[in-house]
Parts: structure tokens; sequence; C-alpha cells
């Protein structure tokens, strides 16, 4: 099922006050989104936004919403509270700050599954609980609402301690513009599922393809700036998975010629695939279905060593052929290195 404006009814959030907890990525789009949705439904509702007083803070402020620091009172107050922090902090802030004082039947709204699916938000009984995940970063679900283009969004009901969860959630996600070009029914369970699964199988399985195809051809003479701009740098794959989004995965090959079409189609079908299959199989069993990555995760955030594991892979990465010849390649291009 795809929901649109048409099938959800914001009358239903009138005289609410609706809480953003977090003013990042997402926290500050939704915001803004929603401010806009109810000026031009001319629907009343009052916005608050939680944050630490820091940088997210000030710009909140103005951007002309009210903010505060007391997540407990402003939580009392809240109707709707989009739980709008990095998922790994959740759980602690909103098991020790937020679902204490909930009032009853108001309604928690998480942009992605995780911890719903693996259960480590402690929501109280009388409470809804809806999933409204943009599949979107936070810039272009502010640019795309402002655009009248729209973008994907998962949504779906959790907990209906209220009758109306399923109402509510359509018009919590009219208000952050996710049923502009239609909001796609899910769950959390699946939004989980697919995430983790493209993040833990499927796009290490192409990095590590990349980073491979990369030793070998240069071990067979190819060249730095060849190999980087034939890979990626052109843009050409970008585009690629552009034409996939426009004319579909198989048929955008047509705009390849014949002996790539041939090669590209032939490989793929002569490929067996079932070094894949056994991994991806256990990936998706044991590391996301099982829990296995969620507790290994959730021990390095509550021992502080996150960052220091990241830096370590990001550290490993780096020295791969791939990493070290793209570096040597920007530089010779006058291109800076990595994000800022
Ligand atoms: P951000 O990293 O942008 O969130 C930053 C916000 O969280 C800031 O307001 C920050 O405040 C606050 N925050 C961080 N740590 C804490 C803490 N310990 N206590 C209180 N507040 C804290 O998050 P995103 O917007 O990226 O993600 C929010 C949700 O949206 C997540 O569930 C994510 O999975 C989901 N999502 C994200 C997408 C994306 O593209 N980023 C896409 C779709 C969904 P301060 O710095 O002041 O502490």
């Amino acid at each position: 099922n795809i929901f649109y404006d048409d099938d959800a009814d914001i009358s239903l959030v009138k005289g609410k006050t609706i809480l953003f907890i977090g003013y990042g990525n997402q926290g500050r789009a939704q915001a803004l989104n929603f401010r806009d949705t109810l000026k031009y439904a001319k629907t009343d509702a009052t916005i608050l936004i939680a944050n630490l007083k820091d940088s997210y803070a000030a710009r909140a402020h103005e951007d002309g919403f009210e903010v505060t620091q007391d997540w407990a009172k402003a939580t009392a107050l809240a109707d709707v509270i989009f739980l709008l922090i990095p998922d790994q902090v959740q759980p602690k802030l909103f098991n020790s700050k937020i679902g204490p004082s909930m009032k009853p039947g108001a309604t928690v709204v998480v942009a992605s599954g995780y911890n719903v699916f693996y259960k480590l938000l402690d929501v109280p009984k009388g409470a809804n609980v809806v999933m409204a995940a943009p599949r979107m970063i936070g810039t272009s679900v502010r640019s795309r609402f402002v655009s009248n283009a729209g973008y994907p969004c998962f949504v779906s009901v959790e907990q209906d301690a209220t009758g109306n969860a399923h109402e509510l959630a359509l018009a919590i996600s009219r208000g952050i513009g996710a049923t502009k070009a239609g909001a796609i029914e899910s769950s959390a369970r699946e939004e989980t599922l697919i995430d983790l699964f493209a993040e833990q199988a499927l796009w290490p399985t192409v990095i590590n393809a990349f980073t491979e195809a990369y030793k070998l051809l240069r071990a067979n003479g190819c060249s730095d700036e060849a190999l980087v701009h034939e890979l990626y740098y052109s843009m050409e794959p970008a585009e690629i998975f552009e034409k996939c989004a426009e004319d579909g995965f198989v048929k955008q090959l047509v705009y390849h010629s014949k002996v790539s079409q041939f090669g590209q189609l032939n490989g793929a079908l002569s490929l067996d695939g079932s070094e894949f299959v056994s991994r991806f199989q256990k990936v998706l069993k044991h590391q996301i279905i099982e829990g296995e990555f969620m507790r290994n995760f959730s021990k390095m955030e509550k021992a502080g060593t996150l960052d220091k594991e990241l830096e370590s892979l990001f550290e490993r990465a780096g020295k791969t052929e791939l990493a070290l010849g793209e570096k040597l390649v920007f530089e010779r291009l006058g291109h800076s290195y990595g994000a800022a």
C-alpha cells in the first residue's frame, strides 16, 4: 500500500503539541516541513524542539522555533514525539527521560526501525509507536519538500494504544511531507532488515569487488588515473544508477553498447552466486535477525569504544591500493581529498 496526501487527515494534529527531539539531519528538515505543512493546511499546532544547548539548538532558535533543554518537561506536554537523535543514543535518553515522562495516548515517531525491532526502547503501554522513515538524507527531505517533489518514506504502526494510530501515522507522515510522493506501508522489521542487509551484506560486497578489481587491473598494468576515472570519478556509475531508477535495473542496459550489454548480462547470468548467497544468508540470519550485530554495536557504544573502532576501520580501508591510488589521483587533479 502507498499513501498520499489525500489519504492523510492533518486536522488530527490540530491543537496538539509536536516535540522534535534532536535538530540534526532529520530533525531540522522534518520540523521545518511540519511547520510549513501546518501553515499550508491552516492548521494550528505547537512545535517544540528539544536539544542540548549548542549549535544545533542555536540553529533551531534562528529558524524561529521554541527550543528547550528540559526533555522531561517537554515530553510531558507533547502529543507527538519525534525521536530524531542517532539510533545508538536513543535507548539511553528515551528510557531515562522520555518514556517515563510521556502522557498517556501520546505517539512516539521513529525514523528508523532499528530500536523498535530490537525492542531497545521501553515505551509505555499507553503510548502509540509509529515509524515514518524517510529514504533520504535530511537535506533532501527538506529540499524535495520545498520543490514539491516529495521523497519516498516507509510508514508503519508498531504499537496502537489509542485505536487510531494508523490515521495518526498518516497525518504525521503528511506533516513531514512524506505523503507527497507516496508513503510506503512497511514495518520496523522490514525497514531494519532491508537497511542493515544493504549496509552489512550488499555494500560490503560492492566495496570488496571494487577494491579487488582495482588491485587486479593495476597488477596488469592499468594506471591509477584510468582506474579511478573508469570506476567512479567520471560519475558514470552514478548515472547508471540514475537510469536504473528511471528505466529499470535491467532495461537501462539499452543505453550501453552491444559489447557491454552482452558482457554484463552474460557475465551476471553465468555467475553461480552461491558464495554470495551463503554469506548473505548468514548475515541476514545471525547478524541481523538474531541480533548479533545489534548486541556487539550496543556493547561498543556502552563501553565508549565505537569511535575508536571506526577510526581503526577507516585506517585499514585507507591502506588498500584503491584508497592509496585515488588519493594520488585526487592530489594530481587538485581535487580536495575526503569530506570536509
Ligand atoms: P543526527 O546525527 O543528525 O542527530 C543529531 C541530533 O541528535 C542533534 O540534535 C544532536 O544534538 C542529537 N544528539 C546526539 N547525541 C545525543 C545525545 N547523546 N543526547 C541527546 N541528543 C543527542 O541524526 P540523524 O538525523 O541522522 O538521525 C536521526 C534519526 O533519523 C535516526 O533514527 C536515523 O536512523 C534516522 N534517519 C537518518 C537518515 C539520514 O540520512 N541521516 C535517513 C533516514 C532516517 P547535539 O549534537 O546537540 O547533542
